[in-house]
Order: C-alpha cells, then structure tokens, then sequence
C-alpha cells in the first residue's frame, strides 16, 4: 500500500485537513524523520535535520484541524530547506564556514509562507558554498550523493534538496537558482525543479549571491507538487523591492486546463543554439527531448526552429554578471558583522584578510576575484558592461521569440549525473554545466527542469520547458501535460525502495 508520504500533497494535505481521517502532519512528519534516518547516512542531503522544529509545526497543524479550521493547502507536508534560506532559530551556513555558528533572526519570506500554507520543516539542506556550484562538492561539509548512483553527484548547487525529494525522504524542497542551480539538480535527480520568473518570489531572507538573478523555488516529485508549493511561496512582498505582482498567477492543480485543452494550438520553440551539438554533450539527453518533442507534435502541437545566436553566449555573459554581484554581496563577510573571525591579527587589516581567507573555500575566493576584476577601474567597460549590454541583447532575444512560440523546449543539461571528484579540478567544466540554463535567469524568464527519462545506465535526463516572462500559468500547463501524454514522470531509485513501501 502506498504510504501517506508518497501521495500528492494536494491529497496529503486534503486528508490531514480532514478531521475524520486518521492521517495527521505528527504521523507524515515522523515518517520523513524516520527515511532521513535510515537514508541520509549515504545520501548526505541534509546539513541539520529539525525534529523539534518538524514536530511543533506538524502538531500546530494537527491542533488547527482538531479545532474545525484548515490548516493550508500544503498541511502536514514535509519541507527540507536549501541552507541559504533562513529559518529564525536554525544555524544558517550557506554551505560556508565564514558563517560560523551564525542563527538568523527572521524568516525568509517564502518559507514563512510556506510553513503558514501548512508545510512542517524537517530540515537544512547542503549546497555549493554560498550556492557557487553544479555539484555539491564546494560545500564546506563535505558533498551530497545522487541517490541513483551514490558515486556520483546530484548536482547543484542545490543538490541536497534534490537529493532528499529523489531518495524519498520528503515529497517537497526548496532550492534557489541563479543560474541553474534548481533545474540542474533536478534533471540530474530526475524530479521537477521550477526557476520562476524573476520577481514572482520573494528573495528576502535568500542570501544574495548575485541578487539580479538569484529566485528561490522548488522541487517535488510531480508537476503538481510543485506547482501547489510554488502558489504558497509566490506573490509580492514589501520586504522585496524586486518583488513583483505579476498579471497571470500560479496556476495549481485545482485550475489547470484539462488534459486535451493544452496540445491542440501550442506552439513550441527549439532554440538552435540549445540543440547540443557541442562537444562533450551527451546524446542521451538530446535523444529523448527529440523523442518527447515528437510526441507533442503527434497530438497536435506545431514545432519552430529559432536561430538565437545571442544564446550561444550565455556563459561568457553569466560568468562576468554572476561574479561581479557576488564580490559585492559577499563584501559583508569581513569577521565584523557576522560569523567566523580570525583571532590571530594584528591589524584590522589583517583580520579581515585572514578571516575571508580562512572563511571562504576556493571556488568563493575565485568568484571573488573575478568579480571584483571584471568591476575595477579601465576594466569595467570591457567586462561587466559588455557582459551587461548582450545581456540586454538576450532579454530581447527572448521576448522577440516569445512572439512567435509559447514555450522552449530543451534538454536541461548536456549531461547525466557525473562522478563525484571528475570535474571539481576544471572549474571551466565545471561551468559549462550551466551552458542550458543561465539564459533564463539572464533574461528573467520563468524555466523548469521536467524528468524525461534515463540513460542506459539508469541515470535521470531533464527536459527544460521556458515560458514568457510571468507566463508560469503556460509553462506548468504544458509540463503537465508532458508529464500525462509523453511519460515524463518520476521514477524512484532503487535506494528509495528501503524506505517506500
Ligand atoms: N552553477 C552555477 C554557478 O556556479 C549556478 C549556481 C546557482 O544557480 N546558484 O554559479
């Protein structure tokens, strides 16, 4: 019989809110605690787990109902949450040590709403430090593991989210994404992962890495999941001057299209230069787009080639805007106003300088120096705002697209799952990881990675569906019906069948 835990949490949550079912938050919560338990030891998704914390809210969310009221459209669902977001109470890391024993104070906008539409957190999730990363391995705890294949990495920089919803220790995680880090660890774990429309979630509470591209957003085990934790999240905040009330909303379970009303006048674009015809690119992932692309056309939707030379220029363009923002944002890391300090300088000089370089790990310090490089006095026109003005370039790029299609459809990486240690010498492969998907965030546009199948080896491929700016509706409509009509569904691995009965 399938557990509670591994239904919807729309129907999760429907039988926690109904007073006459046996089903309580206490019971889903103790559940998710116990997987993590026998799990977690080889997965390493989790940095802290938070029964304490899991178990007020579930019992919150229990008295609620007891008491004739609902509690939330996500009641009694488990949450684990990426370790930049804050939680008021809980050790904040970001993955760092220049964080030290830091505890923040408030809560990140988006999962105060989250836990208020009724989601119990069990726990913080590792990640790249500071979420500078496709792997895991930059986090100064040590890397998470693909529960595909405990060898190799879930991606990143949000793969300890990733790898708890894969592995079925939670049904819902949040993650943050600059330049892919959602999409990337959700293809690689073959679960959904939604980068929304810049602007559509809050970012207060996120911490900054490069604030014009960083979005929070989630992962779940269907489009539905996510999309019913992307509604609870979603919508403008005061304490986000980026926040923005965006005329279409977030279209959840309960208000989709029905199945049929989607395919029959879609249009779908294939922009050229995500074809992956580059070197190094796997043809596994290219294959079973083709394949799912098909199948959209055989039910009636129309297929466009787009030529977008700009595109092919999204990692030169990510790597100098994404820098250039973090050196400034992590400027506040100097031992003074938070976290790890050096006891041994001395000068105030010195103690800053030691402090950031005991603090960081190397691919931090990298970024940094980059950063800093590409803004400095009689270099700034020839790196940021060049980099600055094809951004431009591609953001128009999209929008003239946009005209003609309704949606993109591309692969999410060149790539499966790759082994732990292969790339973490060669930060430039490292790089081109995100080679599919930094436009979206450069552009502003809503992305999400779908699963769309396996390699022969048994590893997850993701199939990315872009949509117009605040055009969420679109892109989850057709997501969905992918996941009806063209079998892009969750499989779970072998390691979640210790735990899933
Ligand atoms: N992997 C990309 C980077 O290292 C994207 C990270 C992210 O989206 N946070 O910057």
């Amino acid at each position: 019989m399938t557990h509670p835990l591994d239904l919807s949490v729309a129907e999760m949550a429907a039988r926690v809110n109904d007073p006459g079912d046996d089903l309580t938050a206490r019971t889903l919560v103790d559940e998710a605690l116990r997987r993590i338990e026998v799990l977690d030891a080889r997965v390493k998704a989790f940095l802290v787990v938070t029964p304490e914390l899991a178990r007020e809210q579930a019992d919150a969310v229990d008295a609620k109902v007891a008491a004739g009221e609902r509690a939330g459209p996500l009641a009694g669902v488990p949450l684990a949450v990426k370790d930049n977001l804050a939680v008021p109470g809980v050790p904040l890391t970001c993955g760092s040590k220049i964080l030290g024993e830091y505890v923040p104070p408030t809560w990140a906008t988006c999962v105060e709403r989250a836990v208020a539409a009724g989601c119990c957190i069990v726990g913080k999730t590792n990640l790249d430090e500071f979420a500078m990363g496709s792997s895991t391995e930059n986090s100064a705890f040590g890397p998470s593991r693909n529960p595909y294949d405990l060898e190799r990495v879930p991606g990143g920089s949000s793969g300890g989210s990733a790898a708890a919803v894969a592995s079925g220790m939670v049904p819902l995680a949040f993650g943050s994404d600059t330049g892919g880090s959602i999409r990337q660890p959700a293809a690689l774990c073959g679960i959904v992962g939604i980068k929304p429309s810049y602007g559509r979630v809050s970012r207060n509470g996120l911490v900054a890495f490069a604030s014009s591209l960083d979005q929070p957003g989630p992962f779940a085990r269907s489009v539905d999941d996510a999309a019913t934790l992307l509604k609870a999240m979603a919508g403008v905040d005061p304490l986000d001057a980026t926040s923005y009330p965006f005329e279409h909303e977030v279209v959840d379970h309960g208000e989709a299209p029905a199945s049929g009303e989607v395919l029959g006048d879609l249009r779908i674009g294939r922009v050229t230069e995500f074809g992956l015809q580059q070197e190094g690119a796997d043809c596994a992932a290219r294959d079973l787009v083709e394949a799912t692309c098909t199948t959209l056309v055989e039910k009636g939707a129309e297929q466009h080639e787009i030529a977008m030379p700009v595109a092919a220029q999204g990692i030169p363009i990510y790597y100098l805007v994404a820098p250039a923002e973090a050196s400034s944002n992590l400027a506040r890391y100097d031992g003074v106003r938070y976290g790890h300090r050096t006891d041994d300088a001395g000068s105030l000089i010195e103690m800053y300088a030691k402090t950031r370089d005991e603090g960081f790990g190397a691919e931090v310090k990298r970024r940094i120096l980059l950063g800093t490089f590409a803004l400095s006095a009689g270099y700034a026109d020839a790196y940021y705002k060049q980099a600055m003005a094809s951004r431009a370039a591609l953001r128009d790029a999209f929008r003239a697209a946009f005209e003609t299609v309704d949606v993109i459809i591309s692969a999410t990486t060149p790539s499966p799952a790759f082994r732990l240690g292969e790339k973490v010498d060669d930060p430039l492969e490292m790089y081109l990881c995100d080679v599919l998907t930094v436009a979206a965030n450069l552009s502003g546009v809503p992305a999400m990675s779908i699963p769309v199948g396996q390699d022969e080896r048994g590893l997850p491929l993701g199939l990315q569906i872009w949509a117009p700016l605040g055009r969420e509706d679109v892109m989850l409509a057709v997501a969905r019906e992918m996941e009806q009509v063209a079998g892009c569904r969750y499989t779970p691995p072998a390691l979640a069948a210790e735990v899933m009965s």
